[in-house]
């Protein structure tokens, strides 16, 4: 079939297969072919690549990575998409369809299970989605913490949670969840994503990322756990100082001022002015 990503095609084939998009679901499907391609091309993908993309929906984007990349392996969650599904992919023989919850699927043991090799000699793969909104702060942690073998993803998301992923020090967007992705991956900005291109278009502007995973996380730390805890509690209360801050993880004041002493750092700064060296820093200390 051609690309379904055309107003027109799309709102035929809602209508013909009888679907109401799910706004719980997520649902808004891509109806701009050039954005498609765009996405598709930031992920660099050929022959040799297999892209695993999480919520094909009607697949739009799903018909653009299978004519680039070896192997696509397409996540969806909704079954009554299916239908369509095999009518937008008819002849794409390098289209595996999953039915599942993409936060639930070992993604290694999949892809895995799909090529008919080994987790452990497993090649590296990517993953590309329009994210529905919904998940994707449990989606991205599920992906990054997993420590699959995944060397990039490309992604649609929210701008506002885009800029939260970009954000350094200092700013409002400033978070846990920038520590996160970028402890993990470099995130860089794609292009941004007016509402339009979307059927039903969506309340908020998006944003698409490339994360390029790190071989190594960015900074060393013991317990990535405790790591992660430090960061969570110094983000929690963002108003309080990180000496105050900090004490929501149950030690002692005095080891905390300590601790941010060994680290150069003035227990009256706030948690969002810390960078990920400090965070690392303080876990380490705050361990022994
Ligand atoms: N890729 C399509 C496109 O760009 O037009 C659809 C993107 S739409 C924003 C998100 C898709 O993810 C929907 O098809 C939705 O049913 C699916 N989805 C929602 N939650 C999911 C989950 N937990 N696991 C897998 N797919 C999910």
């Amino acid at each position: 079939m051609d690309s379904v990503a055309t107003p027109g095609r799309t709102l035929a084939l809602v209508r013909e297969k009888g679907l109401v998009p799910r706004k719980s679901r997520g649902q808004n499907f891509l109806v701009d072919a050039n954005i498609v391609r765009k996405i598709a091309r930031a992920a660099e993908l050929g022959p040799g690549d297999t892209v695993v993309e999480i919520g094909p929906g009607l697949g739009a984007l799903t018909q653009e990575l299978a004519a680039r990349a070896g192997l696509v392996i397409a996540i969806e969650i909704d079954r009554e998409l299916f239908a369509a599904l095999e009518e937008t992919l008819a002849g794409r023989d390098n289209v595996r369809l999953v039915a599942g919850d993409a936060l639930k699927v070992d993604f290694d043991r999949l892809v895995a299970g799909i090529l008919g090799i080994g987790e452990g000699r497993l090649p590296t793969y990517k993953v590309v989605a329009n994210l529905p909104y919904y998940i994707t702060t449990p989606i991205l942690i599920h992906l990054l913490t997993s420590r699959f073998r995944i060397a990039e993803l490309v992604l649609m998301v929210q701008a506002e949670v885009g800029y939260r992923m970009l954000a350094r020090p200092g700013g409002k967007d400033y978070g846990a969840l920038s520590v996160v992705v970028q402890y993990y991956t470099e995130p860089a900005v794609v292009l941004k994503v007016p509402r339009t291109v979307f059927y039903p278009q969506p309340e908020v502007e998006s944003l698409v990322l490339k994360l390029t995973c790190r071989t190594r996380p960015a900074v060393q730390v013991e317990d990535e756990d405790f790591f992660f805890r430090v960061v969570r509690a110094a983000f929690n209360q963002r108003r309080k100082t990180i000496l105050n801050a900090l004490v929501s993880l149950g030690v002692e004041k005095s080891e905390i001022m300590k601790a941010l002493a060994g680290a150069g750092i003035d227990p009256r700064r706030r948690g969002e002015t810390l960078g990920m060296e400090e965070f690392a820093s303080i876990s380490r200390t705050l361990q022994h």
